[in-house]
């Protein structure tokens, strides 16, 4: 559906219950597509949607993916099957996830093995793998470039990092709609019917929250996200806010637990998570993005320790 002037959110639905909003904004001179979700969902939703609204996809100018993640770049290359003529772009300190299943498995769904202990089965892989058909990046972005879909539009890329380094936002001054990808990511992502799905997996804490500082300071009137409702007006405001303090009270309860204890990354998940939005097993294994994060911030300004247990795992305590 069209949500602004030239605007045009596309649902698409993946993994079962879960689902991701891709855009689409058409100008008179140039049109942009920001996200490709999974490998599926071109065919499914995205090229299906072009052709209800007659937007022919050989017109199709650019392609920006937000950040590194299976459901916003799995579709680059079906993508540029139907769109040849449009350029790939991404940030340039996500390009390398956004270009390879193996670093993006390894980087990110994988990390938590060596340090950690929570390791991601073959399968969990095969699927994460299955969901992909990646596609060579055609220009890398830093932020701060416009696009000039129209005579009189432009929209500009706003580099907003804290879920990924590089996780990149498309502004447009005209509506003030901000496409947010998850920029901003509340205190859950919610399913395809609006129950939580997973904890917030913001990974680079300071990044994070310097992120929804400068979006607060900014003039949105639509937050336009990949996986929450549209807001608009002071909810935007609320959203971001609300989103920050999460973050912020899940620091508060690492450190209080770090008061009473030495604890593991599974250790932390398993007493935390549960009054942290209700998370158990095997969901609450996600918080591990946002809790490690956490604690690596609390260890980068000092107020946590780390050792290592005697099975090789990083151990927290009060520095
Ligand atoms: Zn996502």
């Amino acid at each position: 559906m069209e949500i602004a002037q030239g605007i045009h959110q596309i649902k698409c639905v993946f993994g079962g219950t879960r689902m991701v909003f891709c855009y689409l904004l058409i100008g008179q001179r140039a049109s942009m597509l920001v996200d490709t979700g999974c490998a599926h969902n071109p065919e499914q939703d995205i090229l299906p949607y072009m052709q209800s609204i007659g937007f022919d996809p050989a017109d199709l100018t650019y392609i920006v993916i937000t950040h590194s993640d299976l459901d916003h770049q799995g579709g680059n290359q079906p993508m540029k099957d139907a769109a040849p003529n449009a350029l790939l772009m991404c940030h340039n300190l996500d390009r390398a996830w956004i270009e390879s299943a193996d670093a993006i498995i390894n980087g990110r769904y994988a990390q938590f093995g060596a340090d950690h202990g929570i390791s991601l089965s073959e399968e969990g892989k095969a699927g994460i793998r299955a969901d992909m058909r990646l596609a060579p990046v055609d220009m890398t972005l830093e932020g701060g470039e416009t696009f000039r879909l129209s005579e009189d539009w432009q929209v500009s890329a706003v580099h907003t990092p804290g879920h990924t380094w590089g996780h990149t936002a498309i502004y447009d001054p005209r509506s003030r709609t901000l496409i947010s990808g998850e920029a901003t990511m509340w205190t859950h992502i919610p399913n395809d019917d609006w129950t939580p799905a997973m904890p917030p997996t913001y990974c680079y804490v300071d990044t994070y929250i310097a992120t929804q500082d400068r979006l607060m300071s900014m003039s949105i009137d639509l937050l336009a996200s990949a996986h929450w409702p549209l807001q608009r007006g002071a909810d935007v405001g609320a959203f971001i806010r609300e989103g920050r303090n999460y973050c912020l009270h899940v620091e508060g309860q690492l450190l209080e637990l770090a008061a009473q204890q030495s604890f593991t990354l599974r250790e932390a998940i398993r007493q935390l998570a549960p009054n942290l939005g209700g998370w158990t097993p095997p969901d609450h294994q996600d918080f591990s993005f946002a809790m490690l994060g956490n604690l690596n911030a609390l260890t980068k300004r000092g107020q946590l320790k780390t050792t290592r247990n005697d099975d090789g795992f990083i151990v927290w305590s009060l520095a």
